[in-house]
């Protein structure tokens, strides 16, 4: 079988690896000249919106899907027509804007920060004046790692934001002083089949994922799955799904939707019965889904900039290393390692030794 992925970085590689013991192989499409999916696959180099491309993508493969949410709902529509492609567009449209996700969440009773739509500065005001201040003004689409956002803490703050940020449409949410963010990796068949991972305690920083620690036993973990469960079935969803939440007290605020493999869900690549890339892409091609039972204690950590020594990884029990082969760039996630064991101290051991390699690379 082959199974066609539009973009080609990290996640599209790992889509790729957990293929082939499936037999499944995958053929990516990407404009970027050194995407690290080619390792994983055929690359087709183009933009995301070449019809004689996407034509050229889909006459080779059986079912199609995507690996990040820039691209445009209509290469999605497109695909559709010629092939089943999941998940659907209308997933796509909105999880790319910020106001329709929020509106998804407060539809099914999911709570959410306060929040309103803004696309004038008369309207960031008036809105200013009901949700109060310190509040977060977000663009309603392509932002991401803390991109296209500004924390207004006081009223001058207010006075420049909507110029900042580009004039485009945007939202206001109120600030939520939360205990933790985590994130629900959830996954739905085409038959409508539902599975959850535990959730990942997420540690940002400089608003990049830092560092995700699957949690045992949450005390939040069966109210995330009921919130995700009535996601999933809201959206007719298929593939995997993220969900991002902050944690406070006994409440989940839900924050944002991926519809896609997450980089908060790499810990189930050695940590989880069956991966998140493998179960999406069982999911997308109509298989059933694999146990997403975790075993042991897992945690991952992002290598962003630059990689320590592969020795110095290597020699620490229970972890493994994935290095995605990207050039290297501040700011850029360029691998990751996951630590994975039964044995408390063995997992606490790596841990603190990950924390010290990784310090001394910052
Ligand atoms: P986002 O792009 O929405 O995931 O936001 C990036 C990060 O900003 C989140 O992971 C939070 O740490 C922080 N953040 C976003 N929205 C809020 C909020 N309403 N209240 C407090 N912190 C937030």
């Amino acid at each position: 079988m082959k199974i066609g992925v539009v973009g080609g970085g990290q996640l599209g590689r790992m889509i790729g690896m957990a293929g082939m013991p499936l037999g499944m192989r995958s053929v990516f499409l990407e404009p970027a000249p050194e995407a690290c999916a080619a390792q994983a696959g055929h690359m087709i180099k183009a933009d995301y919106t070449d019809h004689y491309a996407i034509r050229e993508l889909v006459n080779q493969c059986d079912a199609v899907t995507f690996e990040f949410e820039s691209i445009p709902p209509e290469t999605v529509e497109f695909i559709a027509q010629f092939v089943p492609v999941y998940p659907v567009a209308s997933s796509l449209k909105i999880a790319r804007d910020r106001w329709l996700e929020k509106s998804l969440f407060q539809e099914n009773q999911i709570p959410t920060a306060e929040v309103a739509d803004i696309s004038s500065e008369e309207d960031l005001e008036e809105a200013v004046s009901n949700i109060g201040l310190p509040a977060i003004l977000k663009t309603r689409t392509l932002g991401y790692d803390g991109k296209g956002q500004k924390l207004l803490k006081r009223e001058s703050d207010v006075t420049n934001a909507f110029k900042e940020l580009g004039e485009v449409p945007m939202i206001l949410e109120g600030f939520v002083d939360f205990d933790s963010e985590v994130s629900c990796i959830a996954v739905r068949g085409r038959d409508g089949s539902q599975a959850f991972y535990s959730l990942a305690e997420n540690e940002h920083r400089n608003g990049i994922l830092h560092k995700s620690i699957a949690t045992e036993d949450h005390p939040l973990q069966s109210l995330a799955e009921e919130y995700v469960g009535r996601v999933l079935d809201a959206l007719n969803y298929v593939g995997v799904i993220t969900v991002e939440f902050f944690a406070k007290g006994e409440k989940l605020i839900a924050n944002e939707i991926a519809p896609r493999v997450h980089n908060s869900g790499h810990w189930t690549i050695e940590g989880a019965e069956t991966s998140q890339f493998e179960n999406h892409l069982r999911a997308v091609t109509g298989l059933p889904l694999g146990s997403t039972r975790r075993i042991g204690h897992c945690a991952m950590y992002n290598l962003i900039g630059r990689l320590p020594p592969e020795s110095k990884i290597l020699e620490i029990p229970g972890v493994k290393f994935h290095n995605y082969v990207k050039k290297a760039k501040p700011g850029r996630k360029i691998g990751h390692v996951t630590v994975h064991s039964a044995d408390q101290k063995t997992y606490d051991d790596a841990c603190d030794r990950l924390d010290t390699l990784i310090q001394n690379i910052l």
